[in-house]
């Protein structure tokens, strides 16, 4: 009887060591085979594993780093941060684009079968501030990583159908949440996750209204203002508001806009009472993350 316990055991444990190179190969895996039509997610596994469980916290270091001014007092340390700040600003970061672009994006999206699920925004997560005003939800994670974000986190994330989807990103920009793409490196079509932010909470912003971090690839677009049409600032004002990216600005008393600080989210069109903004394309300006999803 001994004898068969023992032999049990090797059983097991040879078992549980030829498993072994399994589990590596698994965690180190590339995504090679899953570049699918319209959408890019060879990420190594383990990273894309990493950053979708621990991305709060990663989130809540960048926001003390991007916040705290004792670090930025000696020059040493001030350089270090900035060099890995602009490392990881251009390692990921998020590209602006505007309501239409986003339900066309959807579109080819759910045409191409990729899972999209919908959670809690991790700058809301990290920040403890959950809103009573504008959604909490909205955290668009799409592909693999809608996939990992349900493994991980499934009371907290939900799968969505295309009519949800586009459901949600009306409201959203109804409530004045900006639209970003994040994706990884500038490469072409690495489309994760679809940011709707609250530019009180959204912490990459912070970093870049504290900091100058450039957080954001800008949009396709920007905004033009009929001066003749605006009611002005002292009628409306509400162009000034919406804005998160302070490029609406007050000229003779009618809102204009800082045309170099205009990310192109369109937020400022939607809300103009007087109906003066619209949003006309940049010549030449192209969608990096987007660019395989949007025409
Ligand atoms: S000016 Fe309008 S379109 Fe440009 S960033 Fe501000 S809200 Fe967005
Ligand atoms: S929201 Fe429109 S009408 Fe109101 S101040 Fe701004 S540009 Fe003028």
């Amino acid at each position: 009887m001994k004898r068969l316990g023992r032999a049990y055991r090797a059983v097991r444990v040879a078992t549980s060591l030829s498993c072994l190179p399994l589990l590596v190969e698994e965690a180190l895996l590339l995504h090679m085979d899953h570049e699918e039509p319209g959408i890019n997610q060879d990420l190594p596994y383990l990273l894309l594993w990493l950053v979708s469980k621990y991305e709060h916290i990663m989130m809540r270091i960048v926001n003390y780093l991007a916040t705290h001014d004792w670090m930025y007092r000696f020059e040493f340390a001030r350089r270090i941060m900035d060099f890995m700040s602009r490392r990881m600003m251009s390692f990921v970061n998020g590209e602006i684009l505007t309501l239409d672009e986003v339900r066309e994006m959807l579109g080819s999206i759910f045409e191409g079968g990729h899972t999209v699920a919908i959670g809690t925004c991790p700058c809301r997560r990290a920040l403890n501030m959950l809103s009573d005003d504008v959604p909490n939800n909205t955290d668009m994670v799409i592909g693999l990583w809608a996939e990992d974000y349900l493994r991980h986190y499934p009371g907290l994330y939900h799968r969505i159908d295309q009519a949800e989807a586009e459901e949600l990103v009306k409201s959203f920009n109804r409530h004045g949440l900006m639209h970003q793409l994040y994706g990884f490196q500038s490469r072409e079509g690495a489309a994760y996750v679809l940011c709707n932010c609250d530019s009180e909470v959204c912490i990459p912003l912070r970093a870049q209204k504290a900091r100058g971090y450039q957080s954001f690839r800008k949009g396709r677009s920007q905004a033009i203002v009929d001066e003749a049409v605006c009611l002005g600032v002292e009628e409306c004002g509400a162009c000034l508001l919406r804005c998160p990216f302070d490029a609406r600005v007050v000229d003779r008393g009618k809102g204009v806009v800082k045309q170099d600080m205009c990310f192109g989210c369109g937020l400022c069109v939607s809300t103009c009472r007087g109906k003066a903004t619209g949003l006309e394309r940049k010549r030449g300006a192209k969608l990096i993350y987007a660019r395989r999803l949007v025409s």
